[in-house]
Formats: C-alpha cells, structure tokens, sequence
C-alpha cells in the first residue's frame, strides 16, 4: 500500500515511520511513502504557504495555491484524497481494517496553523478525517496514527499474522490485561489460571475478563454487537476468581461491586 502525504514537515513523518513493524514493512516493501512539501510549490521569495483569514480570527490559513500545485505534482495518482482535520469522520479500527482491504493507494493532507482554506478542501479532498474529539497543531501526527494503523492489517506486517486479531476492538471488545515473565513478582502473581495450562478454561476466563472491561470501560462498543453476552455467566466467571487474580487484573472495587448487579 502506498501513503502520499503532503506536509510541511516531512522530516516529522519521515522519522516515525523508520521504526518498529511499521518502518520494517517500509524496508519490506508492503508500504511505500512519498512525502511531498507545499513549501516547495510556493510562489514568492520567502516560500509563503499561510495568510491572514478573511473576517478576522486567531492564526494563519494554509492557502489554495501552494497545496493544490504540491497535489497535482503527484504522478499517477489513484485512490482518495483525505484532509485530516478536526471536522472529519472520527477514525476506528473497523476503518483501518477497510483501508487496508479497498484501497492501494491513499492520500494525505496534512493541515497546519488554522487549517486549510476551504475552497481547497470542496475542490481537491474526498474525505475528512478526525482521530479524536481533541485539536493538536498539525496532521502529521493524525496522518502517522492512521498510517500505522492502516498498516498493522496489511498482509505480512505483524509478525504473527493472527496478532492483529487478538488486539482491542477486532471483536467489538477491549483487549484483556496480558502478563509475562516471571510469574511472581514483588508486584503480584500472574492470575493462576493463566498457568494452569488448560487451554479452554484459558480462553472461557480471557473472553470473561474482555467482555466484562467492555461493559464497565466502553460500553458503547457493544452497542452494535450482534449477540448479547449472558452477561450473569460473565460475571460469575469473574467474580468465582480468587482475590489476587482479580487484583492482577486490575478490577476496582467499584468495578467488581458494579459486576455483581449484572442480569
Ligand atoms: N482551527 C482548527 C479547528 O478548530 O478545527 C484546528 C486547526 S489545527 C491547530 C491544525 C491542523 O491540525 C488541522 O488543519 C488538521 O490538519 C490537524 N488536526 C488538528 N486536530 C486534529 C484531529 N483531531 N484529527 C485530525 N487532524 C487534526
């Protein structure tokens, strides 16, 4: 998959994405990036990109000309073009995964100061995307959260190709607390029935303990599933471990108390 990302500041992307399984899917050629700067397609002698808003109003505007020439600099482009800003779609996980599956090629517009002059935007952008209800100053962290994102679901990015499937929100459900070596520790013991070695009560236990942190934690990401847990089943199935295997787990008391309400 190829990521096209104009910015005016490459070196930001660039950095980040040289590390960990992303920047290895780089070096592997599962995705490719090309970085392109507006500055550069700047008209005058001090490379302006930005000017003050008609009607007043805190902080400069990334103008029209400067973008559009940087975006039409783009040789065979194909897919969509996305803006990434505040006002946009706000990004998830069941996005990333439909990027990864539809598209071989996605665009990127990284904002700055105030944002993008809106003609750019009716003309040129297909889609707007936000990730999250918060302002940060610039799209090249949104841009590099999506692109990281989009990659983990590439074929042959992660390591293990089932890892992705065990992550938060693959089953509409927050992934449960994860342990390693050694299993005890001045800290606390790894919950026993991790040890036990009995695979299926494992797995009955683990699905228990992400559906019970949904509930209490997210429980809008239930809101479209399409089975009801037996929530009573769930429940005992947390509450029947001993205290220290809840405490490893990081239930509350709240939490717990909040559980035994469950019909
Ligand atoms: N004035 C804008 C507003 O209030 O909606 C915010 C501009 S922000 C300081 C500069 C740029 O950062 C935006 O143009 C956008 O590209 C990016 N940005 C800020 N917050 C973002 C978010 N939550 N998601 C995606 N991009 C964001």
């Amino acid at each position: 998959m190829k990521f096209r990302v104009l910015t005016l500041f490459p070196e930001m992307v660039k950095a980040t994405l040289k590390e960990g399984v992303v920047g290895q899917s780089v070096q592997n050629g599962e995705l490719s990036l090309e970085l392109v700067n507006p500055r550069d397609f700047a008209e005058d002698s001090y490379q302006r990109v930005d000017d003050r808003p008609f009607g007043g109003g805190d902080g400069m505007v990334m103008m029209i000309d400067p973008l559009a020439k940087a975006l039409k600099s783009l040789a065979d482009k194909n897919g969509p073009v996305v803006y990434l800003s505040p006002q946009g779609k706000v990004w998830n996980d069941q996005m990333a995964r439909t990027w990864a599956k539809e598209y071989s090629e996605v665009t990127l517009i990284c904002g700055r100061y105030a944002g993008v002059d809106q003609r750019f935007i009716n003309r040129y952008v297909d889609a707007e995307i936000s990730i999250g209800d918060y302002v940060i100053s610039g799209g090249e962290l949104a841009a590099m959260v999506l692109m990281d994102s989009v990659a983990r679901h590439l074929p042959g990015v992660l390591g293990n190709p089932i890892s992705s499937d065990q992550d938060s929100f693959q089953t509409q459900c927050l992934e449960g607390p994860i342990f390693t070596r050694p299993s005890q520790h001045e800290l606390g013991d790894v919950p026993e029935f991790l040890t036990s070695g009995n695979h299926s009560k494992i797995s009955q236990i683990r699905r228990a303990v992400s559906l019970a942190l949904t509930r209490l934690r997210r429980p809008d990401l239930l809101e479209n599933a399409t089975e009801t847990p037996a929530w009573i089943e769930v429940a005992q199935t947390v509450l029947a471990l001993n205290e220290g295997e809840k405490n490893a787990l990081g239930f509350s008391p709240i939490e717990l108390s909040e559980m035994k309400k469950w019909k």
